[in-house]
């Protein structure tokens, strides 16, 4: 600095020197006026850098240092340095809080930063549906106040935090259930997580009721079991008397036989969720064992008649298909009252589906179940499917065959004419 003092008094000196012989040699006004415009000179460009300072304030100049010589050129040179730095750091910093920013809003469970009094600093777009808050709108608002449900309030006022809770009927039209646990982290602040758990709680759901029905469904056939036993046991049976008890027990046993096959049947469908292995099916062969199982079945009750439009075999699992073609063919004959018509068929469309078709004159369903009819244990008529050995599961097996096989169950039914149960196949299962 010492050195642009040096230089500094060395010009006013210089600029004396030249002013006084100016006005000795020639004429004092023009001495005057040298001394006054070489002093000006360091002032003037004062002036200019500290403009170019003004610049920098506003953070607009990048080059304050271009072109400024002497003291002020190395300040601003310095200041260039600190700057630039200072703008590199600030983009680094921008840079990583938007890709924390991206990354909490590509989760798919809510985020929302509050601050000790419960007010709202941040949330992601989760969080926004599944509280149905808006950021913009309500930032640093208190998130108790927004969200009235009362056990959520409840759970933020208690501040018991350890748990997580669960709350229903929320998101914007109320059908979520999201789990919210908040966890306290720097000297006052509040991070809540909330996940979405609607689809675990109906999994839960169904697991609950599927085993209540399993349950239920064993223990009926047991429970007269277990009563035709005590009886024989308890008072002596004339013989007719006891066939009659051992031919029930028979029926109950293998009732509970037939669910316990097909809920192995189920679970080993609902295991293998790929598709079926493309194995050659002959459906003329097939159809032609499949009348001999339903004439035994029906025992001459009803008119069944089978229908070979084509010879096109199929590509997939045998034990599979047959079970899914003996499932639709068995409910025909079991729910049709005698007298009845059953008609099998297995056709080709014009755009190569392979059609397997099951029409029967019986009772019909009414429209409302038919989107229900292969939920597992889902009955119509709960007493006729027990009374005819029906398990509740035979079409929730031939849905999951089908979509095994590229292939739709169509349903479609009158009440009072009858019903047609459609197995469509696609092209690529056509041999
Ligand atoms: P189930 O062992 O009870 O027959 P399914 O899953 O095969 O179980 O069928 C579900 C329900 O659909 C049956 O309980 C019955 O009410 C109805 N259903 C199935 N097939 C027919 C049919 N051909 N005619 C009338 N109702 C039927």
């Amino acid at each position: 600095m010492r050195l642009y003092l040096g230089r500094f008094l060395a010009l006013v000196v210089l600029a004396l020197i030249l002013g006084w012989s100016l006005s000795v040699f020639l004429d004092p006004l023009v001495g005057l006026l040298v001394e006054i415009i070489v002093m000006a000179i360091p002032l003037a460009r004062g002036y200019r850098y500290l403009e170019r300072m003004q610049q920098l304030t506003m953070l607009e100049s990048n080059k304050l240092g271009t072109g400024a010589s002497g003291a002020w050129g190395d300040a601003l040179s310095k200041i260039d340095r600190i700057v630039t730095d200072a703008r590199s750091q600030i983009h680094t910093l921008e840079a990583r809080h938007n890709r924390f920013i991206e990354g909490f809003q590509a989760s798919p469970n809510g985020v929302v930063m509050l601050d000790d009094d419960l007010h709202i600093e941040w949330c992601n777009a989760s969080a926004e549906s599944f509280f149905g808050i808006n950021l913009r709108k309500d930032n640093l608002q208190n998130i108790s106040y927004l969200v009235r449900n009362p056990d959520f309030v409840n759970y933020l006022s208690l501040r018991r935090f350890e748990h997580p809770i669960v709350i229903q009927r929320m998101g914007f039209a109320h059908e979520l259930t999201i789990a919210i646990q908040v966890f306290p982290f720097g000297e006052d602040q509040l991070l809540l997580l909330a996940q979405d758990v609607t689809d675990l709680q109906k999994t839960e759901a169904m697991r609950r009721d599927f085993v209540a029905n399993v349950s239920h469904e064993i223990r009926t056939p047991l429970t007269v079991l277990i009563g035709f036993l005590e009886t024989m046991q308890s008072i002596e049976l004339a013989p007719d008397q006891r066939n009659r008890y051992v031919g029930l027990m028979m029926t109950q046993s293998s009732r509970m036989k037939s669910l316990v096959e097909d809920l192995l049947t189920l679970a080993n469908l609902e295991a293998n969720t790929a598709y079926a292995p493309m194995q050659e099916f002959n459906v003329v062969a097939e159809m032609a064992a499949l009348k001999v199982d339903a004439e035994a079945l029906s025992a001459g009750r009803h008119r069944i008649v089978f229908d070979v439009k084509t010879d096109t075999a199929l590509y997939g699992e045998r034990r599979e298909l047959h079970s899914a073609f003996s499932n639709l063919i068995s409910n025909a004959v079991r729910y049709t009252p005698e007298g009845g018509q059953i008609t099998v068929s297995w056709s080709l469309s014009p755009n190569r589906h392979g059609i397997f078709s099951v029409t029967d004159s019986g009772p019909g369903i009414e429209a409302i179940h038919l989107p229900r009819l292969t939920e597992r244990f889902y009955r119509v008529d709960g007493s006729r499917s027990r009374d005819t050995g029906g398990t509740g599961l035979g079409l929730a097996i031939v849905k999951h065959i089908a979509t095994r096989h590229n292939a739709q169950l169509l349903i479609s039914s009158v009440v009072g004419d009858g019903s047609t149960f459609k197995l469509r196949f696609a092209p690529e299962r056509i041999l």
